[in-house]
């Protein structure tokens, strides 16, 4: 049985900090982990910035709620899991994620939470643990699945070195030279044929 492990962020839904940095019109939180590589150091940016312009959970659900999947998102992860069991990786909170989860029919996600004060202010984030989606892959394989992970960018690929497989979805050209080891998709046509392709690799 081989598992079909996949980043959320730029792969099924738009990226959520930069929706939120053009609605607030704050450009500084425009910063992924294609910027910023180490994730602690770039979340540490965002939620200093947050309470540097008095902003909270509230404000940023708000903005979530307003959002969709990427289109053709939910008819790729359709087609997914009718040849794998799909599985989630993402960097992102649970307190960010659960209304596009609903649009995507809840799928299984596994990521980190937010500590949040009673006024809506974000005080920590608590990350399920470090390097989770390349430890999440080692468990999968304890428990002897094959594994084929695609993501899109920089905190994606230690999750696809980790993978018996692994696909850039869309990913930015720094991000394309430095890790030239794994094939590109630039659309869901693209990563359905490479997940056939992988599939046949690792069988
Ligand atoms: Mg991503």
């Amino acid at each position: 049985m081989t598992l079909a492990c996949l980043d959320l962020e730029g792969v099924l839904i738009p990226e959520i900090w930069i929706e939120f940095a053009e609605k607030t019109g704050i450009d500084a939180l425009k910063a992924t982990t294609r910027d910023i590589p180490v994730y602690r150091d770039l979340m540490a940016q965002r939620l200093r910035l947050l309470i540097e312009n008095g902003l909270g959970i509230h404000e940023i659900q708000e903005v979530v709620a307003t959002m969709a999947p990427l289109p053709g998102a939910a008819e790729f992860l359709d087609w997914l899991r009718e040849n794998y069991q799909v599985l989630i990786l993402s960097d992102t909170f649970y307190e960010f994620s659960a209304p596009l989860m609903k649009q995507l029919g809840y799928p299984t996600v596994f990521c980190h939470r937010l500590e949040v004060a009673e006024n809506g202010t974000i005080t920590d984030f608590i990350l399920r643990q470090e390097d989770q989606k390349r430890k999440a892959i080692q468990a999968l394989h304890g428990l002897n699945f094959k594994c084929i992970a695609a993501g899109d960018s920089y905190n994606d690929t230690t999750m696809l070195g980790e993978a018996n497989a692994g696909i850039l979805f869309c990913p930015p050209e720094n991000v394309i030279a430095e890790f030239p080891q794994f094939p590109v998709a630039m659309d869901y046509g693209e990563l359905q044929k490479e997940f056939e392709a992988a599939s046949a690799r690792i069988a």
